[in-house]
C-alpha cells in the first residue's frame, strides 16, 4: 500500500459525511439501535460495530486503520497515551509466575511496570544488554513469556537485532514486544521483521505539534482482539475522538516533517561534532555509532534526537549553557515542531554531580522544525556565553 494512500485516503469514506475532506469528530459516548435484535447482534461482538466509545468509535477507527497499515499489521488499538499501550500489551501476555526478559533502561514507565507493578502479581523481569543475541539466549527461563524491546532506545540508542530476537523468541514460544517510538513505522517496521507487537507513542512524531497524547499497539488480528476484549475495555484507556482527530491531522504531514527533521538533524549533528566543547555525540545513523551497521540494516532513517557528552567539569557550566539557550526549550518529550533539550544533570542534585561519571555530562537534544542554522546559532551563543 502506498504511504500517500494510507495517509490521505485509507479508511476515509467521505461520502458518508458530505464528502468533507477532514473527517468528522464523532464526539459521542454511545450509539442507538432500532430493534432489540440489532442490539442483541451488537452485543455479540463489541469490536465489530459501534455500541459505546470506550470500545470502538468511528473517528478513532479511521486512525486505527491508517496506523495499522503504516505498521504493516493486521490491526491496532489506539490508546490515550503510549504508557497505556505498553501496559495493555505487556499485561495481556503475563500471569502469576511468569518471567519477562527486557532490554536495560526501557522507557521509564515500562521500567516502573516491571519493577513496581508486576512483582505484586509474582511476575519477574530480567534486564539485559540487548546489543547481543547471546544475552537473550542466556536470560530466557522456562517460564519466560515475553521479550520486551526498545530499538533504538531514546537516550543511548542501543539497538537489538530484531529479526534475530524474533526468530529466537518464536522457537521458544515467547511473545515479542517492541517500543518503536523513536523510529515510527516510517523508519522501522518491526512486525515485518517478525516481532509480534509493535508499540509507539503517538504523542511524539505522529501528533507532531505537542498538543495531544496518544499511543498505538499493532499486531495480528488475533492478538489485538484478545487485548481489546480484556485490557483495553477493562482499563478504559482508549483515545478520545477529539484526540484521535488531532492525531489524524498530525499524520497528514508526518512524512514531510520527518524528512525535514532528519535533514536538519544531520546538519546540527555535523556542527556538534565540530565543536571542541562537545566531547562525543551519539546518533544511530552516524557512521561512528557502535551499532551503525545494524542501524543501517533495519532502520530506514533517524530523526530528531541526538545525545551528546559536553566537555564541562562543573555543573554550573552545564546549567549556564542550558539556561542561555534562547530558542531551544528545556522540556520533556520530543517529536513536536519545537526543538528541546534535557540535561541529565537535572536529575542529579548539585552536590552529587560527578564529572567523572560521563552520564552526568550527557544532554539530549531534539531537533524540531526550525531552520537548522537558527538552532546552531542558538547552541553556539549558549556554548560560548556570548550573544550571537
Ligand atoms: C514518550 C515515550 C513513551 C510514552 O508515551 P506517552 O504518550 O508519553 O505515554 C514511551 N516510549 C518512549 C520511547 C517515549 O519516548
Amino acid at each position: 500500500m502506498d504511504l500517500s494512500y494510507i495517509i490521505n485516503e485509507l479508511g476515509e469514506e467521505r461520502h458518508q459525511y458530505f464528502n468533507a475532506i477532514a473527517p468528522p469528530i464523532i464526539q459521542t459516548s454511545n450509539f442507538a439501535f432500532d430493534t432489540v435484535d440489532d442490539l442483541r447482534n451488537a452485543f455479540r461482538d463489541e469490536m465489530a460495530g459501534y455500541i459505546y466509545s470506550r470500545g470502538i468509535n468511528p473517528t478513532v477507527d479511521i486512525l486505527r486503520e491508517k496506523l495499522a497499515a503504516l505498521d504493516g499489521a493486521e490491526d491496532c488499538l489506539v490508546f490515550n497515551n503510549g504508557a497505556a499501550a505498553i501496559f495493555a500489551g505487556v499485561f495481556a501476555h503475563v500471569k502469576t509466575g511468569d518471567h519477562i526478559v527486557s532490554v536495560q533502561h526501557p522507557y521509564s514507565w515500562a521500567a516502573h511496570l516491571f519493577d513496581k507493578v508486576l512483582p505484586r502479581f509474582g511476575i519477574s523481569t530480567t534486564y539485559i544488554d540487548g546489543t547481543s543475541i547471546e544475552n537473550f539466549e542466556r536470560a530466557i527461563l522456562p517460564n519466560t513469556r515475553l521479550i520486551y524491546l526498545e530499538s533504538p532506545n531514546s537516550w543511548f540508542f542501543d539497538l537489538q537485532d530484531l529479526s534475530a530476537v524474533a526468530e529466537l523468541a518464536r522457537s521458544e514460544g515467547i511473545v515479542t514486544f517492541i517500543d518503536n517510538s523513536y523510529c515510527t513505522p516510517l523508519y522501522q517496521q518491526p512486525i515485518k521483521m517478525g516481532i509480534d507487537l509493535a508499540m509507539q507513542t503517538a504523542t511524539k512524531f505522529i501528533g507532531g505539534h505537542s498538543d495531544t497524547l496518544g499511543g498505538v499497539l499493532s499486531g495480528s488480528g488475533e492478538m489485538i482482539r484478545k487485548i481489546f476484549d480484556s485490557e483495553f475495555l477493562c482499563v478504559g484507556s482508549g483515545i478520545q475522538p477529539f484526540n484521535a482527530w488531532m492525531l489524524l491531522r498530525g499524520l497528514r504531514t508526518l512524512p514531510a516533517r520527518l524528512n525535514q527533521i532528519s535533514a536538519s538533524t544531520g546538519k546540527v549533528l555535523d556542527w556538534l561534532k565540530s565543536e571542541p566543547k562537545i566531547e562525543e555525540t551519539i546518533f544511530p545513523l552516524d557512521p561512528g555509532f557502535a551499532q551503525y551497521e545494524l542501524a543501517s540494516k533495519q532502520m530506514k532513517g533517524a530523526a530528531g534526537l541526538i545525545s551528546f557528552y559536553i566537555n564541562m567539569n562543573r555543573v554550573e557550566e552545564i546549567e549556564g549553557f542550558c539556561n542561555r539557550l534562547k530558542h531551544i526549550r528545556m522540556a520533556v518529550s520530543w517529536g513536536g515542531h519545537e526543538s528541546l533539550i534535557i540535561p541529565r544533570c537535572s536529575s542529579v542534585s548539585r552536590e552529587n554531580f560527578n564529572p567523572d561519571d560521563r552520564t552526568h555530562r550527557m544532554l539530549r537534544l531534539y531537533v524540531g522544525l526550525e531552520d537548522p542554522e537558527y538552532l546552531i546559532t542558538d547552541l553556539r551563543q549558549a556554548l560560548t556565553g556570548e550573544n550571537g
